[in-house]
């Protein structure tokens, strides 16, 4: 095995026991490997794991990454998205975790029509209001689904991502969580959707997300080790 295979293994052993304490099956969190300041080569370890998606934070360091990398993984793009940028993100990410703005939905929106292709969206949500982070505030959250409901028919709303504040105690990080959580099932009875994603928990704090209901957790130093810039 890869060091990466064992750390994905000992991850995996991490969340089912953070789901057995909540009465969780385990197989509903997905591992999404966040492999910015590696090398295409980690990227494929971690294919070859079987993590289930690669996240990328910046669209540059994707476009120059992903035509090197063997293998198949769908693609996350986790990092903020700026318009100049949206269409070579387009190019090379199956989902984009960070919409949080209406205008960003409707220049996505107006590039994928025309090609008929339909894109599996999160929505950001800043709960620590945090002015430096990106993600729509929660009293935006509402509104934002709506557009993207009503006006934008080729993005797929399919789940919630946040970054809390920075703390080193995890436990620090459930409210936000479990905040999450109560939004993506607010929104589910107001538009009567199936069951929203929630992207949340990274290395020091995932199995608090995952009592918290994560169904993606995105993980890089547990997996990769430091970064390497
Ligand atoms: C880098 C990054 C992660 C992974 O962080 P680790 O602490 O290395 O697990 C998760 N989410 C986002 C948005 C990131 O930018």
């Amino acid at each position: 095995m890869t060091a990466v295979a064992e750390n994905l293994a000992l991850v995996r052993e991490r969340i089912a026991r953070a789901c057995g304490k909540v009465g969780r099956d385990p197989r509903e969190v997905k591992v999404l490997a966040v492999t910015k300041t590696h090398p295409p080569e980690v990227v494929e370890k971690a294919i070859a794991a079987g993590c289930d998606a690669i996240g990328e934070n910046r669209v540059q360091e994707a476009a120059a990454k992903k035509p090197l990398v063997r293998g198949f993984a769908p693609w996350h793009l986790v990092g903020p998205l700026q318009r100049n940028k949206a269409r070579k993100a387009l190019e090379l990410f199956d989902v984009i975790a960070t919409v949080d703005r209406a205008p960003l939905a409707d220049l996505l929106e107006g590039l994928l029509a025309p090609r008929n292709r339909s894109l599996p969206v999160m929505v950001e949500v800043n709960l620590g209001r945090e002015p430096q982070k990106s993600g729509v505030l929660e009293e935006g959250l509402h509104a934002l689904a709506t557009h993207i409901f009503e006006r934008c028919p080729h993005l797929q709303l399919v789940g919630l991502l946040t970054v809390p504040p920075y703390d080193p105690d995890p436990e620090r990080s459930r409210p936000f969580f479990a905040r999450l959580r109560e939004l993506a099932r607010t929104l589910e009875r107001c538009f009567s959707l199936p069951k929203l994603e929630l992207s949340m928990g990274m290395s020091e704090d995932f199995p608090v997300a995952v009592e918290e209901g994560a169904t993606w957790v995105r993980l890089g130093r547990v997996l990769f080790g430091p970064r390497r810039t």
